[in-house]
């Protein structure tokens, strides 16, 4: 990677910068302001933009979300984000979508969860949460830390979402996508909105294997930086400063 060309750091928030769901730690918060000295920074997320934005606790920077079907842009000025791009794709009725995530449960043997079956994101975007949406952020961290879980049931799922980009979400969820829409897509639209080519372009993140989220971005070419623990990101920075 040619350094001087760089012009933007693209990052994936959970698992790479953060716990998943759990606030910005200072560490990796200094790890951003020194990265933000030189480049541009962006994240590009699964999550909804004001909830990504809300867990760095407000760190001045652009945030993608849900994939690229939202979009907010810091502005310096008011000290907020601005929600720039919001879309909406609605692939299919809910009710479709419950049968088929309750015959994936049944077959999983996963007929138990707390909350909801699924999560419909105002967006379109789906979440499919093994646990359910109301179990307990202690529970999700430990139910599938290294995605031997969710692995073998990725087919299944996929399968039965073929409409869809399905990803192995979160810890213990998968995400549902209506196409076109994956972080290599949303990341490209944001180089172009900015006159960015995507080889000055530095992506970090950590699920870049076989269906996680970060995989289009991984395979297409653009620099990327894997980090495999959010707690060593401060150190991995050092490939680009
Ligand atoms: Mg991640």
């Amino acid at each position: 990677m040619n350094r001087d060309r760089i012009r933007l750091i693209a990052l994936d928030m959970d698992g790479t910068i953060t716990q998943h769901r759990t606030p910005l730690e200072p560490d990796n918060r200094a790890a951003l302001d020194a990265l933000s000295e030189r480049y541009r920074l962006v994240i590009v997320g699964a999550g909804a933009c004001r909830r990504i934005h809300g867990q760095l606790n407000g760190y001045p920077m652009d945030v993608i979300g849900n994939y690229g079907m939202e979009a907010g842009e810091y502005d310096r000025e008011k000290g907020e984000l601005v929600i720039v791009e919001s879309q909406t794709v609605t692939v299919e009725p809910r009710d479709a979508v419950l049968e088929r995530a309750a015959r994936l449960r049944r077959e999983f043997g996963m007929e138990t969860f707390a909350g909801d079956s699924v999560e419909f994101h105002a967006s379109g975007m789906i979440t499919f949460p093994l646990l359910g949406t109301r179990a307990a952020i202690a529970d999700k961290l430990v139910f599938d830390p290294d995605r031997s879980r969710r692995r073998p049931l990725y087919p299944a799922v996929k399968e039965a979402f073929s409409q869809y980009t399905v990803f192995l979400g979160g810890s213990s969820s998968f995400d549902i996508v209506p196409r076109p829409f994956d972080k290599l897509y949303a990341l490209t639209r944001y180089c172009a909105r900015h006159g960015i080519a995507p080889d000055e372009v530095v992506f970090f993140g950590d699920d870049y294997l076989e269906g996680g989220n970060d995989r289009q971005v991984y395979e297409s070419g653009i620099a990327f930086v894997p980090v495999d623990d959010y707690r060593a990101f401060p150190q991995r920075i050092r490939e680009v400063l």
